[in-house]
């Protein structure tokens, strides 16, 4: 299982206004079906999977779920059946991301709203363990402890790739944060962008997933950028991405890598950042996600193209 990425420099007039040092850690590029962090944080849930003898892993998701995406690719390569419990109805089996997921295997199981509301709740949880004992739980976004090894791999690469001040991530259920903050140890600012609104509930939930026995203090999120909320963004947010796409050849998407670049964007005009200062911006790739952006006409087709995964 192949998960190095790349780091490469990023050039853009307002990064030179500023004398910032920008570089990005490509794991859009880590594999070309998985995104990113999902095929990260489910590393070590796979292996987990693999030597205790389960036959699949269970796990959540929206029905153009990244998490899913990558799940489903991911149990196919390692013989694992896959079972995604999806909030929605079954018209959007035919959709562009559930219909990657069944083409590799993954069993979809819709529910609504409700029932997808239990899937933190022990007794909820502890049925479906019953209904199949053979198979790992995994929770939505795969953010559980064992993603955090696998996240933390990150800040090994990097730290043989540069030297940084500061790493930037979008921040969607913490469990990426959470697995830098751990392999980091403090030894770099760590700043997380939330993609939705909440007060204060993600860095609650990173520190859940944080061992206790450690003190990590050098990291935030900043929860002033989600744009109107997950997956909301506005068409001068959508323009204002696509001309930085097109001006430095490097592809931010607007739910997760894009409002991390637009946050990015405001801070340096605010000031935020000091000249010299190093930066890494993680880009956590969820390409596939455009896919099912430009199903629903949320992106400009004439702009926006997605890989071809099939
Ligand atoms: C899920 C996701 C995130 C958020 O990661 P969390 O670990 O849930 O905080 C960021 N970027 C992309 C592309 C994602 O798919």
């Amino acid at each position: 299982m192949q998960t190095l990425s790349k780091l490469e420099r990023i050039f853009h007039p307002i990064f030179e206004k500023h004398q910032l040092i920008v570089s990005v850690k490509r794991d859009d590029h880590i594999h070309p079906i998985i995104s990113g962090n999902k095929w990260r944080k489910l590393k070590f849930n796979l292996l987990f999977a693999k030597n205790n003898n389960y036959k699949g892993i269970i796990s959540f998701g929206g029905s153009f779920s990244n998490h899913i995406h990558a799940l489903a690719f991911a149990c196919q390569q390692q013989g694992l059946n896959s079972i995604g419990i999806i909030r929605g109805e079954s018209d959007y089996a035919s959709n562009y991301t559930l219909t990657m997921a069944q083409q590799w295997g993954m069993a979809i199981n819709f529910v609504d709203r409700k029932t997808y509301r239990l899937r933190e709740d022990t007794d909820y949880l502890e049925n479906l363990k019953q209904k199949y004992p053979d198979h790992l739980l995994v929770p939505e976004g795969g953010s559980n402890k064992l993603a955090l090894g696998g996240v933390g791999e990150i800040i090994t690469e990097l730290n043989q790739q540069c030297e940084f001040d500061t790493l930037l991530t979008p921040v969607g259920s913490g469990g990426t944060l959470a697995g830098l903050i751990q392999a980091d140890n403090n030894q770099h600012q760590l700043l997380g962008i939330s993609v939705l609104k909440q007060d204060g509930y993600l860095t609650e939930q990173v520190n859940h997933l944080l061992s206790e026995e450690q003190h990590f203090y050098n990291w935030q999120i900043l929860s002033e950028f989600h744009r109107g909320g997950y997956a909301k963004f506005s068409k001068e947010d959508e323009q204002r991405i696509v001309n930085f796409n097109l001006q430095t050849g490097f592809v931010f998407e607007p739910v997760y890598s894009g409002k991390m670049l637009l946050a990015f964007l405001d801070l340096i005009e605010q000031g935020y950042f000091s000249k010299g200062q190093r930066i890494v911006l993680l880009h956590t790739g969820g390409l596939q996600g455009i896919g099912g952006m430009l199903e629903r006409k949320r992106l400009d087709r004439d702009v926006w193209s997605v890989p071809d995964f099939k």
